[in-house]
Parts: C-alpha cells; sequence; structure tokens
C-alpha cells in the first residue's frame, strides 16, 4: 500500500528531494507547483520505502497502513491528482555558489522572521558554508510570524513547520534581533551600511477592504484582525468583556475564512487541545456562535478554499456544514470543467455531498455562493449585511459573473472581511500602492515599479509576491532569491559594507535596550510550554509585549548573573 500525505502538508518539497522513485508530485521544479493546494504520492509508483516519512517536517506522510480514520479520504485525493494533472519542469539555472571566506563573510540582514525570512535564513547558510553571517530582524518579540500568529491554532500539525525554523537559533552564523523595528529603531539606510545585502521578507499583514458603505463600523472587522486576536498577536487589541453574536458572516471562501468560521464554532475541547489564546478560548468555549455563514461571490467551483481545508470541515461531527442546493448551480463551461479536472470534480462532489445531508445539529456553518457585498448596515454598529445576488454566465469559450438585479439581506452584528492580505509600506524601502508589494525585478528590490535596481537590496515571500501559494511555496521563493544575490556576489555587483556588525551592535544597544535574541525567545517559548504542560494543553501563549519581552529580559539577566 502506497504512502499518503495529509492535510498538514506545507508542501516545503523537502520530501520530494529523498523518494527513490520521484512519485511525490508537483515537486518545487515543476510548474505546477506554484499553484498546488499541497504535495501527492504517486500510489501506483510509490514504493512504501518510508523515506519520505522523516523529512517532512509537519509529520503530514502517513503509510496508508497507518493512515488515521479522519484523513482516510487523502488517499483518493492523492491519486485522483495523478489523473489530468500535466506536471512541466520549470527550467531551472544551476551555478555553483560564489567563494565565500570565514574571515570575510557576506553579511546578510533579513526583515522579517516569517516563512519566507526564515526560509532565505536557511539557504544562505545551507550555500554559504561558514562564509556567511545572518541576522533576522522583527518587530515583534516572538519569532516566525504567520507560522506562530496566522496558522489556525487548532492546525498544530502545520505549526510543526516551526522546528525546522528553529535550527537557525542552534547556528552560530545566525542572530536574532527581535521586538526591533526598522525604521524605528534602526533605518534601512543604516541596514545597507552594516551588511552586504538587506533582505525583506516582511510579508502581508494587513488586509484588502471592500469599500463598501458601513464597512468602518464597528463590528465590521478584517479577518486578519480577529486572527490577531485568537492567535494572541502581540498588538491585537483584547476588549475586556467581548462576546461574539450567534450568526457571524465571513466575506470571502478562501482558507482564511474557513480557519475563522471554524474557530468561532470549535467545541471546547478542541479548544483547550489548540495553542489559541487564553482570552480567546475562554470567550470562545461559551458556545455563543450558532451559524457562521461563508460568502462567496462566484459559484462553488470558484471557492478559494483548498480541498484539504474543506475535507476537514466536512468531517467534523460536532456541526452541521450547509450548503444550499440552489447555490451549486453551474454553467455548461463550469460542469465541463468539473468532468476534465479531478481536483475540481472532488470539490464539487463534496460540495454536492454537503448539500445533501441533513441538518441535525445546533451549530453550522453555512457556504453561499453567488453573492457580493454591497453594503454593511447599522447605525451605530453592524446590524446586517446586504448582498447582490449574481449568475455566472456562459459567454464564448469562459464564464463570467453577471448580477441578477436581486439582493438579500443577512442579518448580523459581526462581518469578517477576507478578502486577501496586503503589504505594509516599510520607512525608506519602496512600496507599489497597486499591489501592496515591494517592487522587484523578481528579487531585486526595484526604486519603483519598473524602475532601476537598488543594489543590496532583496525581496522574498508575500511582500514581494501578494499573498499567494502555501507555506512552502515560500521556500521556493526564498532558495530563489538567495541565488540572485549569489549571482550578483559572483558578479562584483555587491559593495562591501562601511561598518563593522560591531557597530552594529552598539548602534542597537542604543536605540532599542529591549532588543529580544535567541536566548531570550527560548525562555518565552519555555514559560509557555511548560505552562501548557501545567493545564493540558499544548502551550499558553503569552500575548502582550510587555510580558514576553520581560521574560527575555529576565532569563537574560540570570544569564549576566551567572557570568
Ligand atoms: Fe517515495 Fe518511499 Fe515516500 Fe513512497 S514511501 S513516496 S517511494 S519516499
Amino acid at each position: 500500500m502506497a504512502h499518503v500525505i495529509t492535510q498538514a502538508c506545507c508542501a516545503d518539497g523537502a520530501c520530494t528531494t529523498v523518494c527513490p522513485v520521484d512519485c511525490i508530485h508537483p515537486t518545487p521544479a515543476e510548474r505546477e507547483y506554484l499553484v498546488t493546494e499541497m504535495l501527492y504520492i504517486d500510489p501506483d509508483t510509490c514504493i512504501d520505502c518510508g523515506q519520505c516519512v522523516p523529512e517532512c517536517p509537519v509529520d503530514a506522510i502517513y503509510s496508508g497502513y497507518d493512515l488515521p480514520d479522519h484523513l482516510a479520504s487523502y488517499a483518493a485525493i492523492n491519486a485522483e491528482y495523478f489523473k489530468g494533472t500535466t506536471l512541466g519542469d520549470v527550467p531551472r539555472r544551476v551555478a555553483a555558489p560564489p567563494e565565500l571566506h570565514e574571515d570575510q563573510p557576506l553579511r546578510v540582514a533579513i526583515v522579517g522572521s516569517g516563512p519566507a525570512g526564515s526560509y532565505s535564513a536557511h539557504e544562505l547558510v545551507e550555500v554559504g558554508g561558514s562564509g556567511i553571517r545572518v541576522d533576522i530582524f522583527d518587530r515583534l518579540p516572538t519569532p516566525f510570524g504567520l507560522a506562530r500568529l496566522g496558522v489556525a491554532p487548532d492546525h498544530l500539525g502545520t505549526k510543526l513547520v516551526m522546528r525546522t525554523f528553529s535550527e537557525l537559533g542552534a547556528d552560530p552564523r545566525v542572530r536574532f534581533h527581535l521586538n526591533t523595528e526598522i525604521g524605528r529603531d534602526i533605518t534601512v539606510e543604516e541596514l545597507r551600511e552594516h551588511y552586504h545585502a538587506v533582505f525583506f521578507t516582511h510579508g502581508a499583514s494587513s488586509s484588502r477592504r471592500l469599500g463598501i458603505e458601513g464597512e468602518d463600523l464597528p463590528g465590521s472587522h478584517a479577518a486578519t484582525q480577529f486572527v490577531a486576536w485568537y492567535n494572541g498577536h502581540p498588538d491585537s487589541p483584547k476588549p475586556r468583556g467581548w462576546q461574539p453574536p450567534s450568526h457571524v458572516v465571513v466575506i470571502g471562501n478562501g482558507n482564511v475564512a474557513i480557519d475563522v468560521a471554524r474557530q468561532l464554532t470549535l467545541g471546547p475541547e478542541h479548544l483547550a487541545a489548540s495553542d489559541m489564546a487564553p482570552y480567546a478560548v475562554d470567550v470562545l468555549s461559551r458556545g455563543l456562535v450558532k451559524d457562521v455563514t461563508v460568502v462567496g461571490r462566484r459559484s462553488a467551483l470558484h471557492a478559494a478554499c483548498t480541498l484539504p481545508e474543506l475535507e476537514a470541515l466536512a468531517d467534523r461531527t460536532d456541526i452541521d456544514v450547509v450548503v444550499p442546493p440552489e447555490d451549486l448551480v453551474l454553467t455548461d463551461h463550469e460542469l465541463a470543467a468539473v468532468r476534465e479536472s479531478g481536483m475540481l470534480r472532488l470539490k464539487y462532489e463534496l460540495f454536492r455531498t454537503l448539500s445533501e445531508r441533513p441538518h441535525t445539529r445546533e451549530r453550522s456553518i453555512t457556504f453561499r455562493f453567488l453573492l457580493t457585498p454591497q453594503r454593511i448596515l447599522g447605525e451605530s454598529h453592524a446590524e446586517g449585511i446586504e448582498l447582490a445576488r449574481n449568475r455566472m454566465v456562459s459567454l464564448g469559450d469562459r464564464t463570467v459573473l453577471e448580477p441578477t438585479g436581486e439582493t438579500t439581506v443577512l442579518p448580523t452584528n459581526l462581518v469578517l472581511r477576507s478578502v486577501g492580505y496586503a503589504g505594509v509600506e516599510l520607512p525608506g524601502l519602496p512600496f507599489d500602492e497597486a499591489t501592496m508589494t515591494v517592487p522587484t525585478d523578481g528579487a531585486r528590490v526595484l526604486t519603483e515599479p519598473g524602475g532601476e535596481v537598488i543594489p543590496g537590496l532583496y525581496s522574498a515571500g508575500w511582500v514581494k509576491r501578494g499573498p499567494s501559494g502555501v507555506m512552502g511555496t515560500n521556500k521556493l521563493d526564498a532558495q530563489g532569491t538567495v541565488k540572485v544575490l549569489l549571482d550578483d556576489v559572483r558578479a562584483g555587483r555587491i559593495a562591501a559594507p562601511a561598518k563593522s556588525l560591531d557597530d552594529l551592535d552598539r548602534l542597537l544597544r542604543q536605540r532599542q535596550p529591549q532588543v529580544v535574541p535567541w536566548q531570550g525567545w527560548q525562555a518565552i517559548e519555555a514559560h509557555e510550554l511548560a505552562h501548557g504542560t501545567e493545564t493540558g494543553r499544548p502551550r499558553v501563549k503569552v500575548t502582550s509585549r510587555e510580558a514576553l519581552v520581560e521574560f527575555a529580559a529576565a532569563r537574560l539577566s540570570t544569564e549576566t548573573e551567572e557570568q
């Protein structure tokens, strides 16, 4: 029986490099990799050797014999992928890294310690040998960005990728400067004075807007704000006494929308088993939310959530997952697409199965399709949302969206918009307002979109390409940017920095005495894990910036006293 890749897959591709029979796809060398939801094992080729299992950073690969019941559908999902998917190779330039020397190492600053920054650092130390030094800066006192503060608290498997990122902390060539903000504690220009190259990998932490009336009413929020709240983001407001209403509307049906709907309807035992912030567990354990309506503009075939997320939702036995059958009507073109693509068929069939289930439980998540938000209703607080009904129509060889002229109102006191993350402008760094990204030529930062290259500045991850792909997609992206840097080093396009790392350390001590180094984060993590063990939870997060900095400082002062 073949091995099977399951829901937690981060698609970082580590498993593809060890498979002796090349049966894990798409690999990072294949065109499909850039758009895939996860990786898959071809059951007709797999020889069951098990070599991929220890390589997976998130423990997502199982022998078919050991596949847990709740993941059983992944055997068919893995097999289905190989029916009708054409895997095209992406041509890659392969070049030996330039010779870097220990006595004059290449110094790289990385701004942002999330997946793109961590994968960049991994690649740099991998190819740089003893001739590389990497300093990672993050404005938060905790590392790993969205891996800690964006991934849903009940997706502990996905968070296992932090084990891989943590290898950086033990590497003497890598230093962390957490709780250090670019533009406040140190400027982009000052980074350029101290490093050969600066990587901007600070992600996309804000969110796109709907641009409709009533969007700024209390009770109308970005889903990212809610994600920050339940994940214990230190900068997230934590209003005392807040209670969710019984009906919540989520606009958008991508994975973040599904995450939000799921957290709002988790039962107390699942909340306790997650690493959700303690105050959020207290609020959501009361079970006040009875229904979450997830609204999409287009038809079910265009639902942006991945099949694994939908599968996980469909497997829940504590809530109803509802899809009105009338929302599942497809055009002829869409039906043809369903017939041609195994993965689309699986997704559509799952929606159909859900639409036929009886509704027997007290709590539910309801998918609605073909509805566009028009305005959020209410005087001083959101009281409902008005939506325009659409239909999909075949136009030539395309399917297009068309308003029907009908509207409908969903009463609610909480609207969460989940229509995409957006990058944030960093002082001293060019920013493209149209795409909410840093303008680049694919890796090198440009003065403006289509402008000149700024020597020594590079970018990777969401802040460069926008919020696309899964976590592991950032690995390929980071590797590409590192490769461009090394090309520039080889070609003599990188100037030596004017100042030393000792100068940098002196400057930082003056500007930000509360920099949290790796040892400070270790103290925070040890505390969180110990508190989790005491209370029967995987971890209890520290959620205030002051407390995080204090834990780190206490550990560092103990170390100083012991010396
Ligand atoms: Fe490849 Fe062996 Fe994993 Fe099968 S079990 S996918 S053959 S590495």
